[in-house]
């Protein structure tokens, strides 16, 4: 198309053929992401070295109206980075720097296309830690990181990646360069622009550096599997365990019996207590001194115990023995394996409903499909719990399945994404987690910032 060859020269011009690859010459990976949705090539896949280049990219982009899907590590789970076809792909892979690393205000300044494990590694070299951390660390990257304001395993401690933003660079979709890189916790200087683009998805903006808080390295680490009679039991443990642990309590991932029972058979593992229980609990505690953090735990885990929140508990004495506790809860590892395919859910509720949730949830699904596989587990300190079910138990209908657990979501006042983002898979049940006025707000937000719907468009909401 005439256009587009334009287009094309224009771009080669502007930053150079080893910027761009055209058509065919998009190697098939940027084609699609984790989420397995169907691949799209797109017109071209630009990946710029600096801010100055992707800001030419978008003032381009802008003038010839051709829509841009930013590209970080492929790792989302809602189809959010899956390309448009006649747009570009920008990937941010070659703007992998960590400009600075600054251990006494504790902050790492870092280009967007750095990996999330990048951002660890350097932070471990100057004694500190990133408070994020999730299982595809190694290919996902900061800017993906922050458009998805991702969770993981830290966010019971340190928040999500929102907590751990103390500063942005952004460029807009007409090229406008937002320097917002202020190491400030406190800067009351009227809206937190950044903010908008914390979990945004790539539809206002590319984020193309960020300012990270870093966190102190704790010295010593203790484990425990704890049996639980019921899911208010382990309410009151966890927040025992925050009382005697202030910030300090890293993990409480909580274990429904159909998943333990489902962990033990795909892993061939042993029942951990001598008896099947309701729950378990999987606790993770930092501090300085190894001995003493244990000793600590027994202690709190024998009083749980006496006021009846736990019914048996195993303290690991070593590494090994943790990662063998944590074993059985890394058996979401095993879903694509054993479920034909698994219907994953990301969701979250009020802390204190998330019990009777799952009793419902659980019995709507076996009246209509009795026998259904399905199984509970989640981050219940953050309010996040998963479900999966085995979508050949159901007869494959996986949408109906959807409507169920989306509806219960929507009466219990939940999110129908806790951590993955909303990108295509999520986008027609956005509506059960927000309200027609929110919806609206988010519309006038995209208008005011991307006026020509250039930015990631389809993805979130249809404008
Ligand atoms: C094995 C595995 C485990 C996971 N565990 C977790 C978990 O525990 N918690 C969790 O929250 N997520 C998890 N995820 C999901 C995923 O890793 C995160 O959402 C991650 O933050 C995505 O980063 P990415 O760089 O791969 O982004 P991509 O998948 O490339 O993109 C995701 C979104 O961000 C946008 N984007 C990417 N870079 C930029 C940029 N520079 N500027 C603007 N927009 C951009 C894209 O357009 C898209 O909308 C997991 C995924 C896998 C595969």
């Amino acid at each position: 198309m005439a256009t587009y060859s334009e287009f094309l020269a224009a771009l080669v011009e502007a930053l150079g053929a080893d910027r761009v690859q055209v058509g065919d010459a998009v190697p098939p990976r940027h084609h699609t992401d984790w989420s397995g949705t169907a691949p799209v090539p797109p017109l071209a896949l630009v990946r710029p070295r600096s801010t100055e280049e992707v800001s030419a990219l978008l003032l381009l982009c802008h003038a010839h109206r051709v829509p841009v899907v930013p590209q970080g590590g492929l790792t989302g789970l809602a189809g959010a980075a899956v390309p448009c076809a006649g747009g570009v792909a920008l990937s941010l892979e070659r703007m992998n720097a960590i400009e600075a690393v600054d251990a006494r205000s504790a902050t790492l300044t870092v280009q967007a296309g750095a990996t999330v494990q990048a951002v660890q590694e350097a932070a471990l070299a100057v004694g500190l830690q990133f408070g994020v951390d999730f299982g595809a660390r190694g290919s996902a990257q900061v800017g993906g990181a922050v458009s998805t304001n991702a969770g993981g395993n830290g966010v019971l401690q340190y928040g999500m990646v929102r907590e751990q933003v103390l500063g942005l660079e952004v460029v807009l979709a007409d090229g406008t360069v937002l320097p917002m890189l202020r190491p400030m916790l406190k800067n009351n200087t009227g809206y937190d622009l950044k903010q908008c683009f914390i979990g945004a998805e790539g539809t206002l903006g590319v984020v193309t550096r960020a300012l990270l808080r870093l966190r102190p390295l704790p010295r010593a680490k203790a484990t425990a599997l704890v049996a639980l009679p019921d899911f208010d039991a382990a309410l009151a443990l966890l927040a025992r365990l925050q009382g005697r642990f202030p910030g300090a309590l890293s993990a409480f991932e909580l274990m429904w019996r159909d998943f333990i029972e489902a962990s033990l058979r795909w892993q061939t593992l042993r029942e951990p207590f001598e008896a099947p229980h309701p729950f378990a609990a999987l606790i993770d505690v930092g501090g300085q001194d190894e001995a003493g953090l244990r000793d600590a735990l027994e202690e709190v885990l024998g009083e749980a115990m006496e006021a009846g929140e736990a019914v048996d508990a195993a303290i690991a004495q070593s590494e090994a023995q943790a990662r063998a506790l944590w074993k059985i809860r890394e058996a979401t590892a095993e879903l694509p394996a054993n479920m034909h395919p698994p219907i994953n859910f990301d969701v979250s509720l009020p802390q204190a409903d998330i019990g009777r949730f799952a009793q419902e949830c659980r019995a709507a699904l076996s009246a209509r499909w009795p026998g259904h596989l399905s199984v509970f587990f989640g981050h219940i300190g953050d309010g996040n719990l998963h479900l999966s079910t085995d979508a050949s138990t159901v007869n494959g209908e996986e949408g109906a399945v959807e409507e169920l657990v989306y509806a219960q979501v929507a009466a219990f006042g939940g999110s129908v994404s806790a951590e993955h983002g909303i990108g295509l898979h999520k986008k027609p049940y956005l509506g059960a987690s927000r309200t027609p006025a929110e919806l609206a707000a988010m519309r006038a937000i995209k208008q005011a910032l991307d006026p020509l719907h250039l930015m990631n468009p389809g993805k979130v909401f249809d404008l």
